[in-house]
């Protein structure tokens, strides 16, 4: 897996998480704001049609609505204040007063802003007892990016399938002569020229696939397609880039090359597509089972062995449940600066905090706590980030992510193996 599909499974991550926090979130009156901004609209712009909404708030009749709605918008134009432009494929904000989880009395101001991993597809602004989530939701849905290249010695078509579409990107002729040769060539230079006529083109087709595949799509996985021997004749050759080369997943047999074969493909690769996207997981997964089963395996699993291990930065890969739901509460004493640390079930979260913050310092004795909470799995990418590890997010649909809950939803794939284990 690259760096970059491992920071978007992070961030993908993050995102589906605050989707599902925002879900259940209701204001008391039509007061939360949602706001989706598409790629290259000024910030000017927005904040102008924001300040119009403002104006436009003024007509509402409840006192509190009221405040809270121009409060929001008064807070989302501040923030945007903050950029010269936004980001490639536009923004997103969900803002406004909400109960807070602590005590549902108080109301808090939240405000979330998203750099979208898609192009938002259209402006929208919302102000209602809800966030509207939907546009969100669709961008994050699990969409497999496969890339395919069907081949064989006439041409060579590039192509993406994202669910059940499939663009074909561009498709090269080969430039290969006819297999039958001329009168009057002799057979050793015939076959000569027809192997560097191939070598050159398979060179083509490989320098192609790096671009599509890789600067311009970033796919996950790559089929090879086509008739006859050429797909299985490339591929073996080691033409591919190394990254493609680990992305592909298997070969399929079509009539025909090009765009039409990249159709077929679809067609034909039905079952190889629909499990990619596990195949990843699993094979992550066989090679912690593989480790943890072994007598002196380098694996530990468990959030405590798996903490230890990651804090004395012996941590190839840390492989953590997506609905782990775990959180590191940290109270820190305002008299004396000692940090109490615990990990706890989300269920408990609030419970702990409260009676976190009543205990006596064991320091100072004093009993002036100030408590946060991280979700665990930010917490395992800030150290995965400073030790150099990889971090890999594990679902829970599949049988292998079921397997692993059994071993606490958190485990670690080590560098080395220490004396004590
Ligand atoms: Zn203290």
């Amino acid at each position: 897996m690259s760096l970059e599909t491992e920071k978007s499974s992070l961030e993908l991550y993050r995102i589906r998480r605050l989707l599902m926090e925002l879900q259940n979130v209701r204001g008391r009156g039509t007061e939360l704001v949602t706001l989706y901004v598409p790629p290259k609209r000024p910030v000017y712009d927005v904040i102008n049609q924001l300040r119009d909404e403002y104006g436009t708030a003024s007509n509402i009749k409840s006192d509190q609505t009221r405040s809270h709605v121009q409060g929001a918008l008064m807070h989302i134009m501040q923030k945007l204040k903050l950029y010269k432009q936004f980001p490639e494929n536009g923004f997103i904000v969900f803002c406004g007063y909400t109960p807070s989880p602590e005590n549902p009395a108080d109301e808090t101001l939240v405000y979330y802003e998203i750099n979208p991993p898609k192009p938002v597809p259209t402006y929208l602004y919302r102000c209602d007892d809800h966030f509207h989530l939907d546009i969100l939701e669709e961008m994050v849905k699990e969409e497999a990016l496969v890339g395919v290249i069907s081949i064989d010695l006439s041409e060579a078509g590039f192509g993406i399938i994202m669910g059940d579409r499939v663009e074909v990107v561009e498709v090269i002729t080969s430039g290969v002569g006819s297999k039958h040769r001329q009168g009057g060539q002799s057979a050793r230079r015939f076959e000569r020229i027809r192997e560097n006529e191939i070598n050159d083109y398979f060179h083509r087709v490989a320098e192609h696939a790096k671009r599509i595949f890789i600067d311009q799509y970033s796919i996950k996985s790559l089929i090879i397609s086509g008739p006859g021997m050429a797909k299985e004749d490339f591929f073996k050759g080691g033409y591919l880039d190394y990254r493609l080369e680990k992305m592909t997943i298997g070969f399929v047999d079509t009539g025909y090359s090009g765009a039409e074969g990249i159709r077929e493909t679809l067609e034909r690769g039905g079952e190889l597509i629909e499990n990619l996207r596990l195949v990843e997981e699993r094979r992550l997964v066989e090679r912690f089972l593989q480790e943890a089963s072994k007598k002196d395996g380098l694996a530990v699993y468990g959030l405590e062995p798996s903490l230890k291990a990651i804090k004395a930065a012996n941590a190839d890969t840390i492989l953590v449940s997506e609905d782990i739901n775990t959180f590191r509460v940290e109270a820190t004493c305002r008299s004396c600066g000692y940090v109490n640390e615990k990990f706890v079930d989300g269920s408990k979260l609030y419970e702990v905090k409260a009676s976190m913050a009543q205990e006596a310092c064991p320091v100072c004795g004093k009993t002036n706590w100030d408590v946060k909470h991280f979700d665990l799995v930010d917490y395992l990418a800030d150290l995965a980030s400073s030790i150099g590890a990889k971090l890999e997010i594990i679902s829970s649909k599949s049988e292998s992510g079921q397997m692993f809950k059994n071993f606490g939803g958190i485990g670690v794939i080590l560098r080395y193996r220490t004396q004590q284990g």
